[in-house]
């Protein structure tokens, strides 16, 4: 099944029950941002995951949802490839929101002028205003590996919550990947290629090991397998299809039987809202305050 058209775009107008909501502006080898929405206690929480379009772009689709770059709350980036994570953010004047990196990848975020005096940097569990708390666990990608997380959300009104789980670039399946996805509402997770049309592409030998020797994406039938295992209970999203190696239509059969809904992003147009709705009566475990204690950027980069 394939999610519901949303006829009313605005992210404040939720559907009954959800307690938030996300849209992947875009996502591919080119650039991958989504960003979630929660209501909170009369204004709302702007999260975006990552920021690997252009600021001028990442503005011009949040503005179709009303929502300027300066509402933004907090920018929580996986990794640095620049597909994650644009260097125009580095020189952008128009962002208040801290960025939350991965404590091992700040090296390479001072190199790429991407820290700054707002940059909060993760190990563990923090929280994004009342309602968002956010679980990170670091996975191999490349040398310095990726972050994938697992974010509770508190519904407003109840002691329900909700949880959304976000994985990209994670290179292969793993227990410790699909004990941190599992049991998710909704779950976002990379489906990056098809392993027949990636094979047989012209694409150079030492590419192709790259991205199938572990440290690089998952293939479709190994989303399809963690996603079996994992058994998000409303919603899947289907991140970071690759344009040359994967083809849509073999990801949709791939999940055609499953129980949840399944929605595929793309590179050049969002998806449609992904409502996330609460199906869990225990209250937010409350998390670890220890990142506060971590020092933010010594250095101050950009203008
Ligand atoms: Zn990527």
């Amino acid at each position: 099944m394939t999610s519901a058209p949303v006829t009313n775009r605005h992210p404040l107008n939720l559907p009954d029950g959800a307690v938030g909501g996300l849209c992947v502006l875009a996502s591919g080898s080119r650039g991958n941002c989504s960003v979630l929405v929660v209501p909170d206690g009369g204004t709302r929480r702007i999260v975006l995951i990552d920021a690997g379009l252009s600021p001028r772009r990442t503005q011009r689709l949040l503005a179709d949802y009303d929502i300027g770059l300066w509402e933004i709350d907090a920018v929580v980036l996986t990794h640095l490839d620049t597909d994650h994570a644009h260097l125009g953010w580095a020189k952008s004047k128009s962002l208040r929101a801290p960025f939350y990196i991965h404590a091992s990848h700040r090296g390479r975020a001072e190199r790429l002028g991407l820290a700054h005096k707002h940059t909060r940097p993760f190990r563990s569990a923090f929280e994004i205003g009342n309602r968002i708390s956010i679980d990170p666990v670091l996975l191999e990608h490349d040398s310095l590996g990726v972050a994938v997380f697992r974010i509770s959300i508190a519904d407003e009104r109840t002691d329900q919550h909700a949880v959304l789980c976000y994985a990209t670039d994670v290179g292969r399946p793993s227990q410790t990947l699909a004990r941190h996805i599992h049991d998710a509402d909704t779950l976002a997770i990379e489906s990056n290629y098809c392993t027949n049309l990636q094979q047989n592409s012209d694409r150079p030998a030492f590419l192709k090991r790259r991205i199938m020797g572990g440290s690089g994406h998952l293939s479709n039938q190994q989303c399809f397998e963690l996603a079996q295992k994992a058994a998000p209970r409303s919603d899947l999203i289907c991140l970071h299809l690759s344009q040359q190696c994967n083809d849509p239509a073999l990801v949709q059969d791939l999940h055609q039987n499953a129980p949840y809904s399944v929605t595929l992003s793309t590179q050049h147009e969002p998806t449609n809202w992904v409502w996330i709705q609460p199906s869990r009566s225990s209250p937010i475990t409350p998390v670890a305050q220890e990142n506060e204690d971590l020092p933010l950027w010594s250095t101050e980069v950009g203008p």
